[in-house]
Parts: C-alpha cells; sequence; structure tokens
C-alpha cells in the first residue's frame, strides 16, 4: 500500500483537495444527497477515478477526475485512485505516473487510497472459481472468430457454445491449468454463464477472464490469465467499498452485467453505477489509442505538446489548474452526449490570467522604428502598470531609446479602411511613451519589404507630460531595441481543421498544417530576463504565454497559451479579401 500523499502545486503550496466553489447540483449530486439522505450506505461516500494505464489522461478524464474527486471532498468522503491494469500488453508504469502527477496538478489528492486492479487478481480468480462452482461460469474453447459469430446480432440471438455445459470439475480442473499456463492464447476463455439469447448483447455469455502470455508491469510473470474489464471493474469497486460507481454513458449498457456478477458473487457491498455523458471537445479527439498514435507518429512532439488536449499538454501550453477545474464545472453534468465548443475552455484561461499574469512587452515579428529626433545616445525608463486589473501587483520601469522595435502588423505603407494603426504620415502612441509619427520608409532594395520606419516623437505627449492627453487612434506596444532581450515564441491553432475530427475517416487527412508556428527573431522586455518555468504573461495585445521547459537561461522560450479577442482579425476576415 502507498503512504499518504502530500501533494504540492507547482508554486510548492500544498493542494486544494476540495473545489474553489462548492458547484451547481446535477443528476449525479442529487443521487448522491438522497442516499445520504435516506442512510443508502450508512453515511459514507466512497467514489473512485479508474483509468487505464495506457496513456496519459487528457481534459475528458479532467471532467471525471473533477466530478468524483469533487462529489468526495463536498460530502467528507474520499475519493479513490484505481489503476485499472488489467491489459499488459499496452499498459506501463511511465503512465501510471504521469496520471499520478496530473490528478494532483488539478488540484485533488487521493490520501492514502491508491490502489490497483492488479491487487485484486488473486481475490478476482478466487470470485471467479466461485462462479464456476455454482455453475454459473465456465471454460470455453471456441476461438475468438467462432466467438464472435455465436454472439448473434443486435436484431439475432446468440448461439449456445457447444462447451457450454461441461460439468462443474471439468471447468475448474480447466481454469486452474489455464492460470499454470499450459495452454496457448486463445486456447480457452472463461465466460459467465447468463443468456445467449438476451437483448443485451453484454449479457450473451461475456468472456470474463483471457490467456495472456505476457509480462505484468505489476505482477511480472505471476499471471498469464487476465480478467476482462466488466468482471474486473466491478467486482474492484466492491473490494473497495465504493458507493457511487460513476462512469461515462457507453458503459450503460454493461450496467446489467455490472450487477449481475455482484447479485452473483454476493460482494460484501454493491456500488451503484451511474452514468454521465463524456466531454468531447471541438477541434479536438479524445481517445488515448488515438493520441497515442499521434504521439507516435510524429504529428506532435510528444504527449505533452501544447497542441495536445492531454493534461500535461494543457499544462505545458500555460493552462492553469484552476482554469480547468472552473471548465469542468462550468460544462456540467449530463445525461446526453454533446459536444463544447473548445472556445469555452480557452475563455476559462482567458478569465483566469487575465487576473493574474502580468502584463509585459514583446514584439513578435520585429521592425526596426528609428525616431529621428530623439538624442543618439539617450535613454529613459517608463513606468508600466503590471496589471490593470489588480493594482496591487505594481508597476515596473521600461527603457525606452531611439530605435526601438514595433510589430510588422502594427504598419501599413498602404493602410485600408479601418486600419488606424501606423502608415506613412500617421500618428500613433507608444505604449507608457509617446505619439511618433511615421517620416519614411525604408525598404529592401532587392524585395520592396519594408525594413525600417522612420518616425518623430512628440516629446510633449509623454504620459504626465503637457500634451499627454492628446488623442491617437492607436496604441502600439514596442521594446527598445538597446534593451530587449531576444526570445523563441510558439504560436499554436488547433492540431484539426474540422470540428469533429473523430468522424474522419482517416484523422491524418484532418491535420492542421499551421497548427504550430514558431517565431525566433522576437524580442522581449528586459523585465523577462529572470523569466522561469511557471511564469505567466500577457504580452500586450498578443495573447497569454508562459515559458516553456525548453527555456534556458539566455534562450527565453514562450507558448502562447491563448490569444486575445482580435477585433481585428475579426474585420479582415469579414472583409475577406477585399484588400
Ligand atoms: P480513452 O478512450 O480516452 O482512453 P477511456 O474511457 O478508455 O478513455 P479510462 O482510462 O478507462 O479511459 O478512463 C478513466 C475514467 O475516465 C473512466 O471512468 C472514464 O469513463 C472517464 N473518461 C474517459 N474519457 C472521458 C471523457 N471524454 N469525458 C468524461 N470522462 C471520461
Ligand atoms: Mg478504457
Amino acid at each position: 500500500m502507498q503512504k499518504p500523499t502530500e501533494g504540492r502545486n507547482e508554486n510548492g503550496a500544498t493542494h486544494l483537495i476540495a473545489p474553489d466553489a462548492p458547484p451547481s447540483s446535477d443528476f449525479i449530486r442529487d443521487i448522491v444527497a438522497a442516499d445520504l439522505k435516506s442512510n443508502k450506505h450508512g453515511g459514507r461516500v466512497v467514489t473512485r477515478f479508474p483509468p487505464e494505464p495506457n496513456g496519459h489522461l487528457h481534459i475528458g478524464h479532467a471532467k471525471s477526475i473533477c466530478l468524483n474527486f469533487g462529489i468526495a471532498a463536498e460530502n467528507k468522503g474520499v475519493c479513490h485512485l484505481r489503476f485499472d491494469d488489467t491489459n499488459p500488453t499496452k499498459e506501463d508504469v511511465e503512465y501510471v505516473e504521469s496520471m499520478k502527477e496530473d490528478v494532483h496538478w488539478l488540484g485533488f489528492d487521493w490520501r492514502d487510497k491508491m490502489f490497483y486492479a492488479s491487487d485484486y487478481f488473486e481475490q478476482l480468480y478466487q470470485y471467479a472459481v466461485q462462479l464456476i462452482q455454482d455453475g454459473k461460469a465456465y471454460v470455453d474453447s471456441l476461438s475468438a472468430d467462432e466467438v464472435r459469430a455465436y454472439r448473434g446480432t443486435l436484431t439475432e440471438p446468440g448461439k449456445e457454445s457447444p462447451y457450454r455445459n461441461r460439468s462443474v470439475e471439468e471447468n475448474v480442473d480447466l481454469f486452474t491449468r489455464m492460470r499454470t499456463g499450459e495452454f496457448e492464447e486463445g486456447a480457452h476463455t472463461l465466460r459467465a454463464k447468463i443468456d445467449m439469447a438476451s437483448p443485451n448483447v453484454n449479457m450473451r455469455d461475456p468472456v470474463m477472464y483471457r490467456i495472456l502470455k505476457a509480462s505484468h508491469h505489476r505482477t511480472g510473470d505471476k499471471w498469464c490469465l487476465y480478467p476482462m474489464y466488466d468482471f474486473a471493474h466491478c467486482v474492484s469497486d466492491a473490494i473497495e467499498g465504493i458507493t457511487h460507481s460513476i462512469c461515462t454513458l457507453e458503459f450503460e449498457d454493461h450496467r446489467p452485467l455490472y450487477d449481475w456478477f455482484l447479485d452473483e458473487l454476493c460482494t460484501p457491498c454493491h456500488p451503484q453505477q451511474i452514468e454521465f455523458a463524456r466531454l468531447n471537445l471541438t477541434y479536438t479527439m479524445m481517445s488515448k489509442r488515438k493520441l497515442l498514435a499521434l504521439v507516435e507518429d510524429g504529428y506532435v512532439r510528444g504527449w505533452d505538446d501544447p497542441r495536445m488536449p492531454t493534461l500535461a499538454g494543457l499544462r505545458r501550453r500555460g493552462y492553469t489548474p484552476e482554469a480547468v477545474r472552473s471548465f469542468c464545472e462550468r460544462i456540467g453534468v449530463a445525461k446526453r452526449n454533446s459536444t463544447v465548443d473548445v472556445a469555452m475552455l480557452e475563455h476559462e484561461i482567458r478569465e483566469d490570467l487575465n487576473k493574474r499574469a502580468q502584463r509585459v512587452m514583446a514584439v513578435l515579428r520585429p521592425l526596426r522604428v528609428v525616431i529621428d529626433n530623439y538624442p543618439e545616445g539617450q535613454g529613459e525608463e517608463l513606468a508600466a502598470v503590471n496589471n490593470p486589473e489588480d493594482p496591487s501587483m505594481g508597476t515596473r520601469k521600461v527603457p525606452f531609446s531611439r530605435v526601438v522595435y514595433i510589430e510588422q502588423d502594427d504598419f501599413r505603407e498602404d493602410p485600408p479602411k479601418k486600419f488606424f494603426r501606423l502608415a506613412p504620415g500617421r500618428e500613433v502612441r507608444l505604449r507608457y511613451a509617446y505619439i511618433i509619427k511615421c517620416v519614411s520608409v525604408v525598404k529592401d532594395e532587392h524585395t520592396g519589404e519594408v525594413v525600417e520606419l522612420h518616425c518623430t516623437y512628440d516629446p510633449e505627449t509623454r504620459s504626465g507630460g503637457p500634451a499627454a492627453a492628446r488623442k491617437v487612434k492607436a496604441t502600439l506596444h514596442w521594446v527598445s531595441a538597446a534593451h530587449a532581450l531576444p526570445a523563441e515564441v510558439r504560436l499554436y491553432e488547433s492540431l484539426f481543421t474540422t470540428p469533429n475530427p473523430s468522424e474522419a475517416e482517416d484523422f491524418t487527412t484532418v491535420l492542421n498544417p499551421n497548427s504550430l508556428e514558431i517565431l525566433t527573431s522576437c524580442r522581449v522586455e528586459p523585465s523577462l530576463v529572470g523569466a522561469t518555468l511557471g511564469n505567466r504573461y500577457q504580452f500586450e495585445r498578443q495573447g497569454y504565454f508562459c515559458v516553456d521547459p525548453d527555456s534556458s537561461p539566455g534562450t527565453l522560450v514562450f507558448n502562447r497559451t491563448v490569444s486575445l479577442k482580435d477585433a481585428w482579425a475579426k474585420i479582415e476576415k469579414a472583409q475577406g479579401s477585399a484588400e
């Protein structure tokens, strides 16, 4: 058994156990409340989060984690973390560790209640023997293909296996020899003896055990016989004294089987299985198997690629656990499948970072601006507000000098209608600094590309100065060329071009070729010199950014977590190719 976990979040603070605010009720919370009222489980609330360690957790799992750990916390109960490790060929201890890290990162703690289905292999085996002895399970020797053919269809009943009526003695003998490794994979299975004519296909003598000559990441070569999910899951729940076994809707048709096993086995308790709709997000795929394919085939840089919907990916992208929890709370818990707009997730992180992220200036695609009438060699420091949403975050000094960088996008030689930023002859304000006017343009003589602007500044317009209130149509962010630090910035778009990539026959055909853009010539203000992993910023007018683990002192790398809402982009889109 594991020791109680003393979890810490990335800032070193102890984890929150409970969500920030009690979520509004839903049908599952109503069931739990009613059970508490009727004293159905003697006042106990025990839930569990049962991932299979065959990949990394994703935002869909976060919904389940928030629900299970949330309900336990709200009711002074406990939520178990149980690894459903019954398929050794797909599972790995690397995944176990990452799942623990992700649950902690989200802000939840299982205390000393961490379990593995593999802890119960012996007990599960004994329960299976009991079913055989009760005449409720048998060893079948049909091949996998035959089992499938005998199963029937949704409209036709199945056919009974010729091995279905083996004697109890023969079944016990064969099952024991299956355990000792006498038979090859596929030679036999253990099946529950229920009803081959049941309208519910899951009840047509489901397979309980298969022979698998595979090493398990925890039990090694002790077993060559592994239980199927439907058998292992309900019995594990019962062994742990789970009161409410909350799972996703695709298990609704498995509930009769869940109940059948527990009724036939007279387990010490009989948890109630309750199903809710899984989270689907637009432009996202949420199956560990498909996410693994993206990683293995090199379409992303790894499980924690910031474009991935994994918790590791979201974390690297700069998402906060608070934003993910608040998203899970906002989407609620329902009984009908639906798809949530990914914009809603983005909205949550914007809201959160708006409150906490320090504002800084960074120029992603620099255009050199020389201020001709600003004295050469002179400089000054201007006060900049760290966060207008939170005055307690104070101010900082930003250096200004004769040569600054602005965004290439903020200048148009031939400005279209509604483009209010810099253009020849036009004035704009440099944030926290002066109003400047563009007087001439330097172009590359070969390409014609604008490479430098010459401007003049109005010394009266510095904030606090006599003409500080003078109005111009745009305020631009900038950095001082002499003081700015170089940085790499990674911009992301959704990984897929269609809202429902899972519907595509081959998801590789709907991958977004522009999902990652790497900008290597960015310039950021010098206050970012000490930026380290975990730091998050708003780059003014560009969005929210976080430091990527690829950063090292002297080589800053930032990920854009999410852009700010960009009114101009909308106008430009609406105008189409008008310009
Ligand atoms: P995947 O297909 O992503 O691998 P899974 O259901 O096979 O998902 P498990 O590791 O078995 O993954 O899931 C652990 C728990 O998380 C289960 O209770 C499952 O119902 C829940 N879960 C998985 N995906 C979602 C989702 N998209 N929304 C809500 N809950 C989910
Ligand atoms: Mg699964």
